[in-house]
């Protein structure tokens, strides 16, 4: 119910056309309401029956009153010019009433277009918005293809849905309530005995729907899987080449693909059972009531008149269609909730890395950043941190070394909050992080990855990502200082050049470049740097090397290095193992105290000297 009500409020950010919508669509139904008792006074002129009032009662709001006004008219043309006549007047008459109905419907779903479409755009950027300002923890436990699927296909759901769920809440209701006042009139005997059997037809369509939607869930459910695994199929093809894993994906994809094509396959039929199965039910009813009715036309002792009774059954019969796609929606809605719900779970999500109630504005890094007894689960049982103790002076180069799973990166991703700690404190010149604005604080932080990530854009605007404002002039310096402006300018369209997908058109070194002059750009005092290891070739390497260098000038920062000559460059080396610091100094101390670091460089050094062949 709550998911509901949230889609039915974005649904009502579109109130005037909403209101427009359900305005023509009542028009609508008055006019097929009104076009279909047409068919008394014809069927009384066919059959010579017509009894014309001579005298035209009093205006009044009821269908009463409109038949009274049409017999009156009918009769006048009856007498003056003949049956012929009339039935030409009757003809014309239905004409303009089916093309008025037909406008008007139309009208209605030229307003709820807008709707509909407006709901899907606003629900597409929510949940773009929603997914950049989550977390980074999020994302680590999501499948890229999950989530795309329920930005993609979950919310097209939600559209049929939505249309079928305003259909069933405004128009088929109305139209039957419309349809059923007719029948009322002309026999209230055979409408209560219809409306005892409606009720049954609808139980036994709405116990399909319940479990139509259990299906569904599971149906998209392994849509999301199905999208994430060739997300990653492609993101990582030629791993899969190289370990030959074609068919163990291929199995992997064929179980999951097989088992959406079960519960698809079931709650399809299930789905083509509801339009064979109501419009039987409906036929059921049509003929009981064909039954009865006849029965009293035939016995004359009701008032029942024959062209009232044909009347009556074609006006039922116009109720059978409202009906009958007010269950399809039911299935619909049924559908489109379950994708509701998988959209909205986004939506809903807490962040957990919160923004705080009064934040504290930096803009400036002066003194140091602090962790004080810092430690980090990602599950909150296993720490990858435990106690850590340290503090980073301003304008100091530290090095964080240690065998991988150490909890290097873990720890760096703590500074600009991508995480908190599950215990203690990190601060920036004495604010707790936690008290700080988190964008004030990322401002103060550029970050350069192991593998940096290159739109697929200009590069120039990739550049420019820290600092769109940036000039031109000010984008070239930072490429000359990363060493990346010489071979941008050579590139075919220099820095308006298109990236190809993930930078696969530019070599590793070259994206480790522009990463670097985007950080240059962005011109923030704490640094986070994550070193390439080997996949650069020695010429790129060197390059790289200098454009750090230049990047690091003046600025604190906190490397994650891997190779020799950086960490012995730098003021001081932290030593990680197994989320601790074992050990702290210059490279200096920590060979003479011979311990894990001295360990860890006589092995790149046996590496360096010997590589493996
Ligand atoms: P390092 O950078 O030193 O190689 P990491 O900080 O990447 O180490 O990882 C430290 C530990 O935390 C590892 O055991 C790793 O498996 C675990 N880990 C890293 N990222 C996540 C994550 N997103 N979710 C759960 N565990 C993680």
């Amino acid at each position: 119910m709550r998911t509901y009500l949230a889609i039915l409020k974005y649904a009502l950010k579109y109130k005037s056309s909403l209101a427009l919508s359900i305005i023509f669509n009542i028009i609508s139904i008055f006019f097929s309401a009104v076009s279909l008792t047409m068919l008394i006074p014809f069927l009384q002129v066919l059959f010579n029956r017509a009894s014309p009032i001579r005298e035209l009662p009093p205006f009044s709001l009821s269908a009463q009153w409109m038949l009274d006004f049409f017999n009156y008219h009918i009769g006048k043309i009856l007498i003056s010019e003949g049956p012929v006549s009339a039935l030409l007047w009757v003809c014309i008459v239905v004409v303009i009433m089916f093309f008025m109905k037909n406008l008007t419907r139309y009208l209605g779903q030229f307003f709820m277009a807008k709707v509909r479409n407006g709901l899907l755009r606003d629900l597409r950027q929510d949940l773009y918005d929603k997914v950049i300002s989550l977390p980074v923890n999020f994302f680590t436990y999501r499948r890229q293809g999950d989530l795309i699927s329920r930005i993609t296909t979950d919310v097209q759901e939600i559209e049929w849905s939505i249309v079928n769920m305003i259909e069933v809440v405004i128009k088929e209701p109305l139209t039957i309530i419309a349809y059923l006042t007719l029948l009322l009139i002309m026999s209230p005997q055979l409408t209560l005995f219809i409306l005892l059997l409606l009720p049954i037809t609808g139980f036994i369509i709405g116990q399909i729907g319940k479990s139509l939607k259990k299906e569904s869930v599971e149906a998209q459910n392994l849509t999301g899987r199905l999208a994430a695994l060739v997300e990653e199929t492609i993101r990582g093809i030629t791993i899969v080449k190289i370990f030959t894993a074609e068919k163990l994906l291929k199995n992997i994809f064929k179980t999951v693909n097989e088992r959406l094509y079960k519960a698809r396959l079931s709650s399809l039929r299930k789905r083509e059972l509801s339009s064979p199965l109501s419009e039987f039910l409906g036929i059921v009813i049509v003929v009981i009531v064909l039954w009865f009715g006849g029965r009293m036309v035939l016995s004359g002792t009701s008032s029942l008149t024959p062209e009232t009774f044909i009347t009556f059954v074609v006006i039922f019969s116009q109720i059978i269609n409202p009906a009958k796609s007010f269950a399809t929606a039911f299935y619909h809605i049924q559908r489109g909730m379950a994708a509701a719900e998988r959209v909205m779970e986004i939506l809903t999500t807490e962040d957990n890395v919160p923004q705080p109630k009064n934040p504290i504005y930096i803009s400036s890094f002066d003194n140091s950043i602090r962790f004080e007894h810092v430690w980090f689960a990602y599950d909150k049982q296993n720490f990858v941190l435990k106690d850590i103790n340290l503090t980073i002076k301003q304008g100091e180069k530290v090095a964080l070394v240690g065998p991988s799973g150490a909890g290097k990166t873990t720890l760096v991703y703590l500074i600009p909050r991508f995480y908190d700690p599950t215990k203690g404190k990190i601060s920036i010149d004495s604010h707790d992080l936690r008290t700080l604005d988190i964008y004030s604080l990322r401002k103060l932080i550029a970050m350069v990855p192991q593998e940096p990530i290159i739109f697929h854009d200009t590069i120039l605007n990739n550049i420019r990502l820290g600092n769109p404002s940036a000039s031109m002039e000010e984008v070239i310096n930072a490429a000359k200082a990363a060493h990346a402006h010489e071979f941008i300018v050579n590139l075919p369209d220099g820095y308006e050049t298109v990236v190809g997908e993930r930078g696969l058109r530019l070599s590793g070194g070259q994206r480790q470049r522009i990463a670097i002059a985007r950080a240059l750009l962005k011109n923030a005092p704490i640094l986070i740097l994550d070193e390439a290891t080997s996949n650069l070739d020695a010429e790129s390497e060197q390059l790289v090397q200098k454009g750090l260098e230049n990047l690091m000038k003046g600025r604190t920062a906190i490397i994650i290095a891997h190779r020799l000559a950086t960490v012995k460059q730098s003021d001081r080396i932290i030593v990680l193992d197994k989320g601790r610091i074992v050990e702290q100094g210059t490279h200096e101390e920590l060979i003479k105290q011979n311990g894990l670091y001295a360990s860890l460089v006589s092995k790149q050094n046996l590496m360096e000297t010997n590589p493996p062949s």
